[in-house]
């Protein structure tokens, strides 16, 4: 495990008022780069070469390094070249997609934005259900085995998959069936069966709020909401029940997308209780608790009950919904707050007020 220790030596020797901003080329940096560039900062892009388009096309990275996979960032000489920058690394979706909870925690040296120990509390499921019920919030069931299967069932393979391989059945038969189908379509491999997570499927809308709990003001801020545009599953709907049924549809959850959804107003006092909640545990798990962003994956029901079924102790990728005109952030900070912006926001009255030490690990 990389110590605070470590950390804060290697901030010690960094030339705190030339900062650099970091991140990997996807998921969210378009998001961070302009928010860091908003705030003043120099930017640095860690992508692969086929997505070099991409990050020349919104000139928001200052420099653009190049590597073969992401992983490629764990080497000595690389992370040197980094903290040479004086860098601050954000994590996002990709870090957790793309490398393991090992390899973030024990030999990522880079100072990083956020408290490194929740992301092994969110790779973990079972780590996440026990932060989650101690802080009071409704989830859904799980089942320890197919055959317990007892009603509509989401079965979700393991990391930050993107809902890709995910399928519903309602029995431990039907559970069978789809496995074959699944490898058969290639979405599955026999190996993950094993690994298959099975959850109560909840009937209602999916409400994905983001908050940023806040070290330097000492608050759980309520910045914007989205929901998720997926494949194949909000497409099965385009087709009349017949045709559903003849051709045998089976929904699946790859993530295209995202929508912004401002909510019924009489929600937002539950969902910044829950947000609060979520931090005050987070508190003991893993001292200091949440650094910054963190997003809940919740449906409401028809009766109003919220129930949450994941957390990402990160950026989401939902926030770049917000980028440049999230409402919710308007009706805190006025025009042009967003998620990438807030980040280096903190990380600028940090350095300030000489607490950076605080909001990195
Ligand atoms: P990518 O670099 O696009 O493969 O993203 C890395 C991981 O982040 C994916 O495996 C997804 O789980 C997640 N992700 C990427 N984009 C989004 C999005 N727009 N909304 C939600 N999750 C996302
Ligand atoms: P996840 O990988 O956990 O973010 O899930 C991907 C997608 O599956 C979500 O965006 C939802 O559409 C759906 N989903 C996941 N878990 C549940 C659940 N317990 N009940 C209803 N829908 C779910």
């Amino acid at each position: 495990m990389i110590t605070r220790k470590k950390i804060s030596q290697i901030l010690s020797s960094y030339d705190q008022e030339n900062l650099a901003i970091c991140t990997l080329g996807s998921h969210s940096a378009l998001n961070i780069f302009k928010g860091a560039k908003e705030e003043g900062f120099k930017t640095v892009c860690v992508c692969k070469e086929n997505d070099k388009i991409l990050y020349k096309k919104f000139p928001l990275a200052d420099e653009i390094l190049i590597v073969r996979e992401f992983a490629d960032i764990l080497k000595p000489n690389f992370q040197k070249k980094l903290t040479q920058l004086n860098t601050i690394l954000i994590p996002h979706g990709s870090f957790t997609a793309y490398l393991n909870t090992k390899q973030l925690t024990n030999s990522l040296f880079v100072p990083m934005f956020g408290n490194r120990q929740l992301l092994d509390w969110e790779a973990d499921r079972e780590k996440q259900k026990q932060w989650l019920s101690n802080a009071g919030l409704k989830l859904p069931k799980t089942f320890q085995k197919p055959e317990q299967i007892n009603t509509l069932t989401i079965a979700k393979l393991p990391g930050a998959k993107g809902g890709k391989g995910y399928f519903l059945s309602n029995s431990p038969k039907s559970f069978r069936k789809k496995i074959k189908e699944m490898i058969r379509r290639g979405l599955l491999s026999r190996k993950d069966v094993r690994l298959i997570h099975l959850q109560e499927y909840v009937l209602g809308v999916n409400v994905y709020p983001h908050y940023f709990s806040s070290i330097i003001n000492r608050d759980v801020e309520f910045l914007g909401v989205d929901k998720r545009y997926e494949s194949a599953v909000d497409a099965i709907g385009r087709l009349p029940a017949s045709e559903q049924l003849e051709i045998g549809i089976n929904p699946t959850y790859t993530i295209v997308g995202n929508i912004p959804i401002m909510l019924r107003e009489s929600l937002l006092p539950e969902l910044i209780r829950i947000g609060e909640s979520v931090v005050k545990v987070s508190n003991d798990i893993a001292p200091p608790g949440v650094i910054g962003p963190f997003c809940l994956e919740t449906v409401i029901t028809d009766n109003l009950d919220v129930y949450v079924f994941e957390i990402s102790a990160r950026i989401v990728a939902g926030t770049n919904v917000g980028i440049g005109i999230s409402p919710y952030a308007y009706l805190r900070y006025g025009e042009n707050m967003y998620m990438g912006r807030r980040i280096a926001l903190e990380i600028k009255q940090a350095a300030k007020q000489k607490k950076l030490g605080e909001i990195v690990t």
